[in-house]
């Protein structure tokens, strides 16, 4: 494991992005800095240590770059979920809730094994509504969600509650 980073240094906080009124945390910082990128992997790696993990699934978008170098870390498969309209293979979809309007998450069903253990990880985890509806696209389907893994986290908006019953690890929160 390496040493200590400070992650807030170098996560940008960009306010009134995407709309007036929000302040966006900007995790591009981070993929500029690589000993701050890899202690990021590092420590999600070490998350995942002792736990039974058949495949990571990331979520679209910033979510697969960490997702990606975790799984092959962890030398498991990798799924990608994505937004409606993107996956070209026969896929399973679930809509789901925002703020304004719904939107709606799919995987593909290949990437779906009934029976195993699987890991979603995304790099904000603000309402918890996305990674609770990539929850369900596996679980519908026979897999096992086993957590959830956010480089940062918005506890403020409540996601412990829509994600209750799940682990759920972040590398930094913001209140
Ligand atoms: P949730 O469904 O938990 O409300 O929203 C989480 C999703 O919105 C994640 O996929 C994340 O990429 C995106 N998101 C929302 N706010 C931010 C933000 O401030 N920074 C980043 N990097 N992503 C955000």
């Amino acid at each position: 494991m390496d040493t200590h980073y400070d992650l807030d240094s170098v996560i940008r906080k960009v306010p009134d992005f995407p709309k007036p009124g929000v302040l966006f945390y900007d995790i591009t910082g981070i993929l500029a800095v690589p000993d701050a990128f890899r202690y990021c992997i590092d420590r999600l790696e070490e998350m995942c240590k002792d736990r039974s993990i058949d495949a990571i699934a990331g979520i679209e978008a910033r979510g697969f770059i960490f997702a990606a170098p975790l799984a092959e870390r962890l030398g498991v498969p990798l799924a990608l979920v994505r937004k409606l309209g993107k996956l070209p293979g026969k896929a399973y979809e679930k809509s789901f809730e925002l703020e304004y309007g719904c939107d709606t998450v799919c995987v593909h069903e290949v990437d779906v094994v009934a029976g195993t253990n699987v890991l979603l990880v995304d790099d904000l985890i603000a309402t918890g509504g996305t990674l609770k509806a990539a929850a369900s696209l596996f679980e519908e389907h026979g897999a096992n969600v086993v957590g959830f893994l956010g480089v940062i986290g918005l506890p403020f908006l409540d996601y412990a509650q829509v994600l209750e019953g799940y682990p759920v690890d972040v590398l930094l929160e913001y209140n």
